[in-house]
């Protein structure tokens, strides 16, 4: 079970928050192919309860996710399981579950998941679950054991996306997000239902995604979801760009893969970049056209030059003009008083 185990994707420090959140895609090893079904109800009351055994029986109006049994019976053994159910609309539901201590942390999330969803679908289309699972660890050892982290997980995790493994162009399964212990209280309510957009989009995006594509599109693309209907400026979402900027240091390209491991020293900027490149690419171009940007380069590795191709080919600019008119962009809304 321990095959085609990765961890990709690193998000670096929000220094509004003071909170590096690392942000991990893991992909596991199949571990409830054959797990009956479970089924909880949409309609909890009280809104916030014990969860039902594995066993119960079906009922109308449920969630069916095939991991669900696993889940629970891997967080039992970190104590009580309490849930809350959500429907986010067209008859799908999804699920928060955590223990007892986490109670407010559910309830911020629960709060946020159907209008988290329909967001996503809204950038992204309809073409994936919209049956959200989340779930709040209550130690670094539940957060490990619930992501099958490989090695330690460092304290600053903040959350990850877990998902069996699957084929391109199936619909992945298994798939979650899975807050760490620290998350709530350091991030605060907003910056969970930032994080929690964020990994949505990465799940909602897992099918078309290859590991390996461009960093800073996926990455960059979860955080443009995740702030995309906030209105907070620039200045506030990208606060080390910021002060780049205002230092004439502009970014002379987009930012490599390797700035977006914690150990670069350069990851916050790196995340920054890709969020202003998106949400440049999202002013100037249209949202339409950053989707499909996403389409085109999510589809595996490869160097610049094709790198550039796929951007030439898909916004209609060479790659000097592309990059020059991003750092106007920046400079527009990074400047004092924009
Ligand atoms: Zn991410």
């Amino acid at each position: 079970m321990s095959a085609l185990r990765q961890v990709r994707g690193w998000l670096g420090t929000r220094r509004r928050f003071q909170f590096v959140i690392t942000v991990a895609t893991v992909v596991t090893a199949l571990t409830a192919a054959c797990c009956a079904l479970i089924m909880l109800p949409t309609s909890a009351v009280p809104k916030l309860r014990a969860v039902a055994p594995a066993a119960s029986a079906p009922q109308a109006g449920v969630i069916d996710d095939p991991q669900l049994p696993g889940l629970l019976r891997s967080m039992e053994s970190y104590g009580e399981v309490i849930t809350e159910t959500i429907g986010t609309g067209t008859g799908r539901a999804g699920i928060v579950l955590g223990h007892n201590a986490y109670r407010a942390d559910i309830e911020v999330l629960a709060g946020e998941l159907a209008a988290a969803t329909a967001a996503v679908t809204a950038l992204w289309g309809s073409d994936w679950s919209q049956r959200p699972v989340v779930v709040i660890a209550s130690s670094p050892s539940e957060f490990a054991s619930l992501t099958h982290a490989v090695g330690d997980v460092p304290t600053e995790v903040a959350a990850a996306t877990v998902a069996d493994p699957f084929h391109p162009g199936a619909r992945p399964t298994g798939q979650r997000v899975v807050f760490g212990p620290e998350a709530g209280r350091r991030l605060g309510p907003d910056g969970l239902r930032a994080v929690l957009r964020h990994e949505l989009t990465h799940i909602a995006t897992r099918a078309a995604t290859v590991d390996g594509s461009p960093q800073w599109m996926l990455e960059g693309f979860a955080e443009y979801a995740a702030h995309r209907a906030g209105h907070r400026p620039a200045t506030e979402i990208a606060p080390t760009l910021t002060a780049r900027a205002r230092a004439t240091d502009l970014p002379r390209d987009l930012p490599a893969d390797d700035l977006f491991a914690p150990t670069s020293g350069e990851a916050a900027l790196a995340y920054e970049q890709s969020w202003s490149a998106c949400a440049f690419i999202a002013d100037e171009f249209g949202e339409p056209a950053l989707v499909n940007l996403y389409r085109a380069l999510a589809t595996g590795p490869r160097d610049t030059a094709a790198v550039n191709t796929v951007v030439r080919d898909t916004l209609g600019i060479p790659r000097e003009a592309f990059l020059a008119r991003w750092r106007s962009w920046i400079v527009a809304r990074t400047s004092p008083g924009a």
